[in-house]
C-alpha cells in the first residue's frame, strides 16, 4: 500500500469525512493511476461507484486538499497534492496522454522565489505544465513524414 495512504486517511477524518468503502476504492485508483482524467477514474471505479459517485468524491477530495487538478489546455488530470505527493511538475504527450513527471526544476523554481521578491508578489501556488510529444509518439510522427 501507499506509504501516503495512513496520512490521506487521518487527514479525511481531520476534516469530518469518513473513509467509506466507495471512497477507499476512489482514492486507491488515484493513488495507483494518477495523474488521472476524471473520465477514466470512474472508468476504473465502475461498476462499483456510479459516475456521480465519483464526481462528488472528487470534489470533496479537491475542496480539502488532498488531490489537485493539473490544466492541460482545456482538459485536466487528477493527481494527489503537494502535500502527500511533493511539489513536480508535468510534460504531456499531445498524441497519446501518457504524463511524465518533471522533478528537477530547481533553478526554475528558485527563479520564480526571486521573481515574486522582486514584485513583493506572496506566491501561493503555481502551475507549468509542458505539452509536447513523447519519445514513441515523436518516433512515429517521423516515420510517417517520411513515408510521402
Ligand atoms: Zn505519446
Ligand atoms: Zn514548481
Amino acid at each position: 500500500m501507499n506509504p501516503n495512504y495512513r496520512e490521506i486517511k487521518e487527514h479525511l477524518q481531520k476534516n469530518n469525512y469518513r473513509l467509506t468503502k466507495q471512497r477507499k476504492l476512489i482514492l486507491e485508483r488515484i493513488l495507483s493511476n494518477a495523474p488521472i482524467t476524471s473520465t477514466e477514474l470512474c472508468r476504473l471505479c465502475m461498476p462499483d461507484c456510479d459516475r456521480a459517485t465519483v464526481y462528488r468524491t472528487i470534489s470533496i477530495f479537491e475542496k480539502i486538499g488532498i488531490i489537485l487538478r493539473i490544466t492541460l489546455g482545456w482538459k485536466y488530470k487528477l493527481e494527489l497534492s503537494d502535500q502527500f505527493l511533493g511539489h513536480h511538475h508535468h510534460m504531456t504527450c499531445l498524441s497519446c496522454g501518457k504524463s511524465f513527471d518533471l522533478k528537477d526544476l530547481d533553478p526554475i523554481e528558485k527563479n520564480l522565489i526571486e521573481l515574486s521578491k522582486k514584485h513583493n508578489f506572496q506566491i501561493i501556488s503555481h502551475q507549468l505544465e509542458i505539452s509536447g510529444y513523447c519519445k514513441d509518439c515523436n518516433k512515429k510522427i517521423r516515420e510517417h513524414v517520411s513515408d510521402h
